[in-house]
């Protein structure tokens, strides 16, 4: 059996995998696709040290890292059931069943899409889904955020100080973000607030140049200018395939303590899979590390 076996191969499971190898112990990775989220990034501009990289570099280059350990890296496959035996079990949907002294769940997440025509043509040509990430791009820029939960507004905020307009687009007649980010957001000069607004369509050329929206209450279509549209509809986890005894968030967050252990003995989470309150590389690099350690001290007592 391995002795700590990692599932997810983004930079939360390649962190995890090299402190866990650099231990000496036996070490497994399985990953549906290597690189995880960062395989559909192209510049990022946040993570320390480096000025600037794209995603499918930084992949390769976590990937290199990982191979210089005696890492089994096992690509492609889909992990679809865990079980606690004597060992941890980690059935994959190709019917192997995996096991291990200690696991590191690092399975990511990934943003809900609104499923507009132009949404998925105009990615990184307009359409982003990171304020943090992508913000700086859209300076002096006007832009929308579809969303009016906390990300959205959140996001609305952030914005409105870094472009020249922001137009907040929420589905449902109010805002759902908390209040006090309402107040926040309706104190800013540069942010105009459209509810009951269904967005049709992200409209552009060779990228983004504006958005359509029909006003529920009405069904009129408007379309605004624009040049960046940012969705905040939600990120989804990917812990749907694991059963009730691991212990979740309402949003299906995996829930973990300072050291990165979940409620099943041995069975540790990094990265975007997990209530960690911020979704970016470094902080999933971190808390893959973190991840790792924990399951060596565990390893170690148990
Ligand atoms: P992921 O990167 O989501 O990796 C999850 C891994 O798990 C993948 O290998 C996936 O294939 C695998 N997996 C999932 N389910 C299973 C399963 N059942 N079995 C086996 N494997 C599974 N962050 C920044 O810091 N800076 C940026 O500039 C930036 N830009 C971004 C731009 C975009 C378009 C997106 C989508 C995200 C961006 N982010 C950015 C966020 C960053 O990519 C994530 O925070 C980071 O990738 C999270 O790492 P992770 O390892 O936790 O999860």
């Amino acid at each position: 059996p391995f002795d700590v076996l990692v599932v997810g191969g983004g930079p939360a499971g390649a962190s995890a995998a090299i402190y866990a190898a650099r231990k000496g112990i036996r070490t497994g990775i399985v990953a549906e696709r290597f690189g995880g989220q960062i395989m559909d990034t192209m510049g990022i501009e946040n993570f320390i040290s480096v000025t600037y990289t794209e995603g499918p570099k930084l992949a390769a280059s976590l990937e290199e890292h990982v191979k210089e350990y005696n890492v089994d890296v096992m690509n492609l496959q889909r992990a679809k059931r865990l079980e606690k035996k004597d060992l941890i079990e980690i059935e994959l949907e190709n019917g192997a069943v995996l096991k291990s002294k200690t696991v590191i769940l690092s399975t990511g997440a990934r943003w809900r899409n609104v499923g507009v025509p132009g949404e998925a043509e105009f990615k990184n040509k307009g359409v982003a889904y990171c304020p943090h990430c992508d913000g700086p791009l859209f300076a002096g820029k006007r832009v929308a955020v579809i969303g009016g939960g906390n990300s959205g507004i959140e996001a609305a905020i952030d914005l409105a100080g870094i472009v020249k307009h922001v137009t907040v687009l929420e589905f449902a007649a109010e805002l759902k973000a908390d209040s006090v980010l309402q107040e926040r957001l309706y104190s800013l000069p540069n942010v105009t607030v459209i509810k009951n607004a269904q967005t049709k369509e992200i409209t552009g050329t060779d990228k983004v140049n504006g958005i359509s929206y029909m006003d529920r209450e009405t069904e009129t279509v408007h379309h605004v200018e624009l040049e960046g549209v940012f969705v905040q509809i939600g990120l989804v986890p990917n812990t749907d395939w694991l059963g009730d005894e691991i212990e979740r968030t309402r949003m299906g967050e995996i829930v973990v303590d300072k050291h990165g252990a979940t409620t099943i003995p041995g069975v540790f989470a990094a990265g975007d899979c997990t209530n960690s309150p911020y979704k970016q590389i470094i902080i999933s690099m971190g808390s893959g590390a973190t991840a790792a350690l924990g399951a060596f001290d565990y390893l170690i007592r148990n």
